[in-house]
């Protein structure tokens, strides 16, 4: 039996990139797909209502998130600089479409619970007035708050799965090591899970999400993952986004070429905190 504190060691470069050892990973990855799909049978409000649900919410957010990725494809083709030169390799524009919509099906699966509840009439968490969220100062904080929670997951799931445990899960996104704004969400269906899981907060009442907020920092993100994957680099984001630590395309490429360092997806916060940053790795 392998000891769970070399599990949880990194996944060296070598076996980072070696094409075997999908086998068990694989099969974990199918039978997500299924149980998140079959699951539906179980809703309460009918299982008709949720896979009509899901389907609506498959062709909206997989259109969606291609289609804006395929504007943001084009845009780097003209604009930006490129960080890695002349692309070398196929970008497997293909391979990575066909891997986000499997990720737009999982994500799907999640939104179809609070969507089918609406359908049905049932309050959920989603609001549109600010007294329903509990006046201004309460979106505020708690828009912050949520914000600062989301991207710690986001950084430990991330590192997490470049543990020899659960780096099965996360190696097929990089095969983009030059990535384009279709690698985005180019992620298995493990780690589909472990991103998207918070949509099912919506289905409940007491998790108020306000509205307008919730759609912006949906849509931001999306945004934020094309440029993060786009290979170039525009000069004004990549002067005011560091301010912020929210991510660059500068600073996660970084993370395709060398899988060791720059764990941030949404801000850079924590590999500052942990010193996971390229220039940490220099000193
Ligand atoms: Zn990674």
């Amino acid at each position: 039996m392998p000891r769970l504190t070399d599990l949880l060691r990194p996944a060296a470069d070598a076996a980072v990139f070696s094409p075997h050892g999908r086998g068990f990973a694989g099969a974990v990855d199918r039978a997500v797909v299924v149980m998140a799909t079959v699951a539906g049978i179980a809703c309460p409000y009918g299982p008709v209502l949720w896979y009509k649900s899901m389907l609506v919410a498959f062709a909206a957010i997989g259109g969606l998130v291609l289609l804006g990725a395929g504007a943001a494809t084009i845009a780097a083709m003209f604009r930006g600089a490129r960080i890695q030169g002349p692309r070398r390799r196929s970008a497997l524009v293909g391979r990575s479409a066909g891997d986000t919509a499997l990720a737009a099906w999982i994500a799907a699966c999640f939104a179809a619970w609070p969507i089918a509840r609406a359908e049905a009439g049932e309050p959920i968490g989603l609001v549109w007035s600010l007294a329903e969220a509990g006046g201004l100062s309460a979106v505020i904080w708690q828009t912050l708050l949520g914000v600062l929670v989301l991207d710690a997951w986001l950084y430990w799931k991330h590192r997490l799965l470049h543990t020899r445990l659960l780096f099965p899960f996360h190696r097929g996104h990089h095969v983009y090591r030059d990535p384009t704004p279709f690698a985005g969400f180019a992620v298995g269906p493990v780690e589909s899970l472990l991103t998207f899981w918070p949509i099912l907060l919506v289905a409940f009442p007491w998790a108020t999400h306000f509205g307008p907020t919730y759609v912006a920092l949906v849509g931001g993100f999306v945004l934020l993952n094309y440029y993060l994957h786009c290979g170039v680099t525009y000069a004004a984001l990549e002067a005011t986004l560091p301010r912020l630590f929210v991510n660059t395309s500068a600073f996660h490429n970084r993370h395709h070429a060398n899988a060791e360092v720059n764990f941030g997806e949404a801000l850079t916060l924590w590999d500052h905190i942990c010193r996971t940053r390229a220039e940490d790795r220099r000193k």
